[in-house]
């Protein structure tokens, strides 16, 4: 089976699945999303293409088991962030135990023991019913999953019990994510001769205490009592413009920052960092304006201790239970109400150009999750 899932992972790096919203090197998920689709259409499991918009699509397929009410959806995203620095990224190399390549470890791995499942449990009786997913775009705005969310997820005849996203987690049970937020502010001044400072109001030199207002949150944040897996939440300021010309008092400035979200953090908390930001700039010396407001946001995910994901981790080997840093898009299927945790192979590099995944790992996630299914029957 391991040399059927490195031949699988071989073809899913070949296929270029590049995020487009990412690098002018992608070109969508169609041709991954086909390939999907043909790997169950041969095991005669139902499967279906949904296109998202233009050639981003998701690939979904349904394996009724012995109990039909029982769905247990599983789940991986076929983006990949760009390959710019990279010799040779659609070409899986073998060195030892490491098999490099894009997406090798983010997170096609995952997506080739999701199909080696099918296959298993096509030849084998399945105690549940297990619905495979393969969604577009998670690396950018996660229009593959909402897709999903909105439009499959409810179809099914009932709500699945457990999400299990095959992301990395280096074969832990990832029960919780941070969520973020981004925010953006904006300074409004007066343009004027650069000679003439006194005829304008500078936008910029403003920014310096939206900045230290920023810096002075994060290091509170720092000192906040950590979440048990997730340590402490944090910010920082991701981009910076304004101005129109180094002779000109500029006339505009603008700071975004990104705020990554513990499972607990109020909305209120994140309103009330953005009003001092806000203050710190109108209370400085100068006629500056300032307004500024939250652009974007995706909650936490955390799943309690419970039976069900006690029996991932002994099936897992008993491995740990872990906190992710990063935003998944399991945290869309707990939003409407699918249980959903993060559990993958071991490797390293996620968006690095030396990225990798240890062969022996997704072997030993592919038997786990064999395990984990056919425990269920019990
Ligand atoms: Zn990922």
């Amino acid at each position: 089976m391991q040399d059927q899932l490195i031949q699988c992972l071989t073809r899913l790096v070949q296929i270029n699945s590049v995020n487009p919203d990412l690098s002018t090197t992608g070109q969508g998920e169609r041709e991954i999303a086909e390939y999907i689709h043909h790997h169950f259409q041969l095991l005669e499991i139902p499967s279906e293409i949904h296109t998202v918009i233009d050639d981003r699509c998701n690939t979904t397929a349904i394996l009724a088991g012995e109990d039909k009410d029982r769905i247990l959806l599983l789940n991986g995203h076929i983006d990949t962030v760009g390959v710019e620095g990279m010799d040779d990224p659609f070409t899986l190399k073998k060195v030892g135990d490491r098999l490099y390549g894009r997406g090798t470890y983010d997170m096609l791995a995952g997506c080739a023991i999701q199909m080696g499942l099918a296959k298993y449990f096509f030849l084998h009786p399945c105690p549940i019913t297990l619905v495979f997913t393969f969604v577009a775009d998670e690396e950018n705005l996660s229009i593959g999953m909402e897709h999903l969310v909105k439009h499959f997820l409810p179809a099914l005849p009932v709500k699945p019990f457990l999400g299990i996203f095959l992301e990395p987690t280096e074969e832990h049970i990832g029960i919780s994510h941070k969520g973020f937020a981004w925010f953006e502010v904006e300074i409004k001044g007066l343009a004027a001769h650069g000679s003439r400072p006194e005829q304008g109001v500078n936008a910029i030199f403003p920014l310096s205490y939206a900045l230290k207002e920023l810096e002075t949150i994060n290091q509170e944040l720092a000192t906040e009592k950590p979440h048990p897996f997730l340590g402490h939440a944090t910010l920082h300021p991701g981009l910076i413009s304004g101005g129109s010309s180094q002779s000109v008092i500029a006339a505009r400035a603008k700071l975004n920052w990104e705020r990554r979200i513990l499972p607990g953090d109020r909305q209120e908390k994140l309103d009330g960092e953005l009003q001092r930001v806000i203050s710190a700039v109108e209370n400085a010396n100068g006629d500056q304006k300032i307004v500024g407001r939250q652009i974007f946001s995706r909650p936490t995910n955390e799943s309690s201790d419970n039976k069900l994901i006690r029996k991932l981790k002994q099936a897992a080997g008993d491995k740990d239970y872990c906190g992710m840093s990063y935003w998944a898009d399991s945290a869309l299927a707990a939003q409407v109400g699918i249980p959903s945790i993060l559990f993958g192979p071991a490797g390293h590099g996620a968006h690095a150009d030396d990225e990798w995944v240890s062969a022996e790992s997704i072997f030993k996630t592919y038997e786990a999750m064999k395990k984990f299914i056919l425990d269920l029957g019990d």
